[in-house]
């Protein structure tokens, strides 16, 4: 079967490494497969997270030689602390997919740590010799991922802005003091909207991609508008089903829900892909924090980002324009480019867009959407550690409420598994308050407490954090990005 890319805003078709390379396409759109090549259950049933993940990849990458591929899946995924890579937990009726064994201690890392390779390939597929200068907006998980999975990669640079007041200190600490020579942190005055629209204008600002191709220069992207971003979050729902199976607690074939965590749409819309791939999934529970436009979405069909910013202790939650949404539509729509570019343009210039009911009901079907308050992510928190003495971080939290908001409305009973995306120790205030009470003591000697009372293990990127030093200090406003972007690289 011949695989294929095109972008939602038109009908021109690239290859997996050009739309890997590129990032977004030239008329702003992202690039999303043609076809959804199948996965029969029976042939992965004994394999492991590795080959699964070779079994998902070369059936979306055709251009990708064999030995590279498996290569870098190997290289990629060395760097997670267990061998599972992302091993499912269990407890009561509750499964939790723990995606935080890497690097960074979030699920990023499981893209993030091959997403280098991809676009070292694709560059070479491409006869591309120019350097490539990732752009990446991060509301806290996504810039440290990168950093880590781009840091002295030759002929590449990695420019991160983050919301300087949008994330957590050891997000923060995490970021600031990356080292490396092709690395740059940027604080910005703003917040993670602001960061991903400021790289988004830059993206489509074609006087500036002219004068940056002159020095032989392209950018490309990290964030989960990159489709090589999404292809290795597919994965881990076809590793961690099968999990279930081996455990016992389903038959193959068996249907189950996913509940994800949502920010961007990137992490729930890979698992939709795994759907349209054969994976026997019911419904996607969809579940926001405070900041809960797709809520309101799935009840309404209206799209609506005109409100307040809320800053909640799920910080990589916090988000109002959710971009992967954009190829959800698409598929939704039945590929329908047109329509696409109208409800983009309405969300630029209105903030808000309503979609046809048919397409409303397509998504309903899907999905379940909820959301979780910062009260109740605090009280989930605690009560679960009581029950369970399980520590959950404050993402995964919010859809463990949301995923028993669902059985309560729905007695919906079948296999459930929770997507846990990040360690809770790179949320310690947080986690730490609702489990005890508040402490004010300096961050590190919390930390060293809650894994004290939990009987936890600090993760080793944790701890190093305390003595590293902050090498990236400067703090700019959000309109400044460009500017600051042509300082480095012109
Ligand atoms: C990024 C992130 C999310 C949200 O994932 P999206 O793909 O943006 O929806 C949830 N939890 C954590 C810990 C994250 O870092």
């Amino acid at each position: 079967m011949n695989i294929s890319y095109k972008s939602t805003r038109s009908d021109k078709k690239v290859t997996a490494s050009q739309a890997i390379l590129k990032g977004i396409s030239d008329e702003g759109g992202l690039f999303v497969p043609s076809t959804f090549p199948q996965i029969e259950l029976e042939s992965i049933i004994h394999k492991s997270y590795k080959e699964i993940c070779y079994s998902v990849l070369s059936k979306y990458l055709p251009e990708f030689q064999e030995d590279y591929l498996k290569d870098i899946i190997n290289k990629a995924y060395n760097k997670f602390s267990v061998p599972q890579v992302a091993p499912v937990v269990s407890f009561g009726n509750h499964h939790l997919l723990e995606l935080f064994h890497g690097p960074t201690l979030a699920f990023k890392d499981v893209a993030l740590s091959i997403l280098p390779y991809l676009m070292q390939i694709s560059a070479k597929l491409q006869n591309v010799d120019d350097e490539i200068v990732i752009l990446t907006a991060t509301s806290g998980d996504t810039g440290k991922a990168a950093l880590e999975g781009f840091t002295d990669v030759e002929n590449t640079k990695i420019i991160v802005f983050y919301p300087s007041q949008g994330v957590s200190s050891i997000q923060k600490k995490q970021m600031t003091s990356q080292v490396g020579d092709n690395v740059y942190v940027l604080g910005i005055e703003g917040n993670f909207d602001d960061a991903q629209n400021g790289v988004k204008s830059i993206f489509n600002d074609k006087d500036f991609q002219e004068k940056l191709k002159s020095e032989k220069i392209i950018l490309s992207s990290a964030n989960s508008i990159n489709i090589g971003r999404l292809l290795p979050q597919v994965v881990y729902y076809f590793s961690s089903y099968m999990e279930l199976v081996q455990k016992g607690a389903i038959a193959l074939h068996d249907s189950v829900n996913f509940t994800v965590p949502t920010g961007n749409f990137g992490d729930i819309l890979a698992g939709y892909y795994a759907k349209r791939m054969g994976l026997p999934i019911h419904k996607l529970l969809c579940a926001s924090n405070s900041n809960n436009v797709l809520y309101d979405f799935f009840k309404t069909g209206i799209y609506n980002k005109n409100r307040e910013f809320i800053k909640t202790t799920s910080p990589s939650m916090d988000i109002l324009i959710s971009s992967n949404f954009e190829r959800m539509l698409y598929h939704a729509s039945d590929n329908d480019a047109e329509l696409i570019n109208d409800l983009m343009k309405e969300l630029t210039n209105k903030g808000s867009y309503t979609v046809p009911e048919k397409m409303k009901s397509i998504i309903s079907e899907l999905f379940y959407g909820s959301y979780c308050d910062e009260e109740s992510t605090a009280k989930v928190i605690g009560q679960v550690y009581e029950k369970h003495g399980y520590v959950l971080d404050p993402h995964t939290a919010v859809a463990y409420k949301v995923y028993e908001d669902y059985v309560k409305e729905s007695s919906d009973e079948r296999a459930n598994i929770i997507l846990s995306t990040a360690s809770p120790f790179k949320f310690p205030e947080a986690v730490y308050e609702a489990i005890f009470e508040k402490k004010n003591v300096e961050v590190y000697e919390l930390i060293d407490t809650l894994a004290q009372k939990t009987n936890l293990t600090i993760p080793e990127a944790i701890r190093k954090l305390k003595d590293a030093e902050v090498l990236h200090k400067k703090v700019i406003s959000s309109h400044k990005m460009k500017e600051a972007l042509g300082e480095i690289l012109l």
